[in-house]
Formats: C-alpha cells, sequence, structure tokens
C-alpha cells in the first residue's frame, strides 16, 4: 500500500532522463508524449526549429481505420490493405498494431489541433488514396505533414514551456554511447561554434528520419541523410530491410520511353517537349 501511495505521488518516471535525436513527426511526438507522462527530455536536431524536419514536406494524408464512411472498412481490411501495399514483405505485428491504433492517432492529433479537412456537417473528411480499397485518408490539403508536425510541436513547447523538455537545435550527433550493452548518451556538435559535447540519459531515442539521401537524387530533406543511425549501425544495431525507401518519381531521370511507370512526371513533361 505505502509503495503505491508512493509511486503515484512520486513516479519513478520523474527521475528518469531520455534523450530524443530528432524532433520530426516521430522525435517530436515521442519527446512532447514522453514528458507528459513525466520523463525528463533533452530532443536534439540539426534545424534552428523543431519545426523544420523533414516530415513538413509530407503532403497526403494518414490512413485510419475510422469507417466514417461506412464503406466496409475496419482495423483488419487496413491491416492487409497496407501488408499488400508492401508487397507482404511488413512485419505483420507492427502493421498490425499501426491498424489497430490508427483511429487513436488521428483523435491523439485533432486534440493538438490539427486541422483536418472537414466535410460540410463538421465530420472529418476522407480521401481514397492510392492502394486504399476504401475512402480512409485523413488529409489537410496538400499540407498534412505540415500541420501536423506544427501539432507536435505545439505539444513539445508545452513541454518545453513546463521544463519537462530541453531543446536543443542547431546540432548534430556524432556518436552514440554504449554503456554495458544500452544506448546510455550522444555526443553533439554544436552547429554554431563547433564545440563537442556529450550528453548521457537513462536512454536513448533515434527519431532521425529516413536515409533517402544515401542516393545521388532525392526529394528528401538534406537532413535526412542517415548519419545518427550510422552511428548506431556501426554500434551493433540491426538493420531490418534497405529495400523500404521512399522515393519520388520526379527525381528519376528520363532514359527511355517505356522506362517504368515510376516516370509519370518526367513522361508527362517529355511529351510537353519540355524535357
Ligand atoms: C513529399 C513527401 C510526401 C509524403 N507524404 C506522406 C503521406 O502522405 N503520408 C505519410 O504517412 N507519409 C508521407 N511522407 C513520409 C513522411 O513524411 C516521413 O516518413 C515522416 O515525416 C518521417 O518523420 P521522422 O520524424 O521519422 O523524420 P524527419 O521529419 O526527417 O525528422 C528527422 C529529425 O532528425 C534530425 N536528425 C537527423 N540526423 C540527425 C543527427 N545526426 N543529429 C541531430 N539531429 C538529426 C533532423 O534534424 C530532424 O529533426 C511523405 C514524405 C515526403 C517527402
Amino acid at each position: 500500500m505505502l509503495l503505491m501511495l508512493t509511486r503515484i505521488l512520486c513516479p519513478p518516471q520523474l527521475s528518469y532522463e531520455l534523450i530524443v535525436v530528432g524532433t520530426g513527426l516521430a522525435g517530436a511526438s515521442a519527446a512532447a508524449t514522453l514528458a507528459e507522462l513525466g520523463y525528463n527530455i533533452k530532443a536534439f536536431c540539426f534545424q534552428d526549429s523543431a519545426r523544420r524536419a523533414h516530415s513538413i514536406a509530407a503532403q497526403g494524408g494518414i490512413n485510419a481505420a475510422k469507417n466514417y464512411q461506412n464503406d466496409g472498412d475496419s482495423v483488419y481490411r487496413l491491416f492487409y490493405d497496407t501488408l499488400k501495399g508492401g508487397d507482404f514483405r511488413s512485419r505483420e505485428a507492427n502493421v498490425y498494431r499501426l491498424a489497430e491504433i490508427s483511429g487513436q492517432i488521428i483523435d491523439h492529433c485533432v486534440a493538438q489541433g490539427v486541422p483536418f479537412a472537414r466535410e460540410y456537417g463538421g465530420l472529418l473528411a476522407n480521401l481514397s488514396f492510392g492502394g486504399a480499397q476504401v475512402a480512409r485518408t485523413f488529409y489537410t490539403r496538400g499540407q498534412t505533414g505540415q500541420q501536423l508536425l506544427l501539432g507536435a510541436y505545439s505539444a513539445l513547447s508545452r513541454q518545453i514551456a513546463a521544463g519537462k523538455v530541453k531543446l536543443f537545435p542547431r546540432t548534430e550527433m556524432l556518436d552514440l554511447v554504449i554503456i554495458d550493452g544500452k544506448a546510455r548518451g550522444i555526443v553533439i556538435r554544436n552547429l554554431i561554434s563547433g564545440q563537442i559535447e556529450s550528453h548521457c540519459a537513462h536512454a536513448v531515442l533515434l527519431c532521425t528520419g529516413g536515409y533517402s539521401n544515401v542516393f545521388f537524387l532525392s526529394t528528401n530533406a538534406r537532413g535526412a541523410n542517415i548519419t545518427a543511425a550510422w552511428q548506431a549501425y556501426k554500434k551493433g544495431a540491426l538493420f531490418a530491410n534497405p529495400s523500404f525507401i521512399q522515393i519520388h518519381p520526379t527525381c528519376i531521370p528520363v532514359y527511355e520511353h517505356h522506362q517504368s511507370k515510376l516516370t509519370l512526371m518526367s513522361e508527362s513533361l517529355r511529351n510537353d517537349g519540355r524535357v
């Protein structure tokens, strides 16, 4: 009983410090949510503001099995569509979990103030996006990522003001510190002064985005360069499947007429006589 009371009055997470590297949709929401739960967070990013992460470029929307359109959608259908869309190569347990909590993700974002598109009657609107059999995409015009990031950033700012998150903008993670097989800290460079410092914590979360910039042509932000994840890989972290990478058709150069459907945009430019 005494232990329970102590835990309620002084939950153990209050004494834990966590490092979150990256403040895109993954990092900003993880930092804000963990801080809300009581953890003490140090958050790091390249940019001068957490709002400038590459996530801001995402346009389309988020799929969630809310079945607002009453067209037979369900957690199972979203799970199946997503697996099929991933050529049956995705990890099923993870995809199922994603489908299961998809509705809550939308509710969470709405609570953060994300202005998803709505029908005239006031209900959240849905589009039918590629690879999906039903209309289940929640969106905000062509700026879904930007609006989501603003929502996550607001939640993060609230925790910064509450003193639970300390933000370190314009910093680059250079190395990961491992103690007894666990990630316990990072080495960073201050991108303004060039000064190198180290920070320790009980755990480190790497939310450092994709790695499209390993390719010469990419529409991803220059910061999506895998520098942080590469350090973790060098320290023994496993790399699951490098074939899962986002590409955009517009950056594939045209070299023959029947090259691939992926060159749709370039192809139409060529038909217009513009390339
Ligand atoms: C044009 C476009 C359209 C898209 N459309 C959709 C869509 O419709 N639906 C959808 O679900 N997804 C879409 N995506 C994909 C989605 O945007 C990304 O998967 C998602 O935003 C990645 O978020 P993230 O937080 O993991 O990474 P990011 O937003 O890239 O954030 C990475 C963070 O890590 C930091 N960082 C990286 N390396 C270091 C380092 N060494 N040291 C310090 N900090 C570091 C950066 O500063 C940044 O803050 C789209 C993407 C693009 C480009």
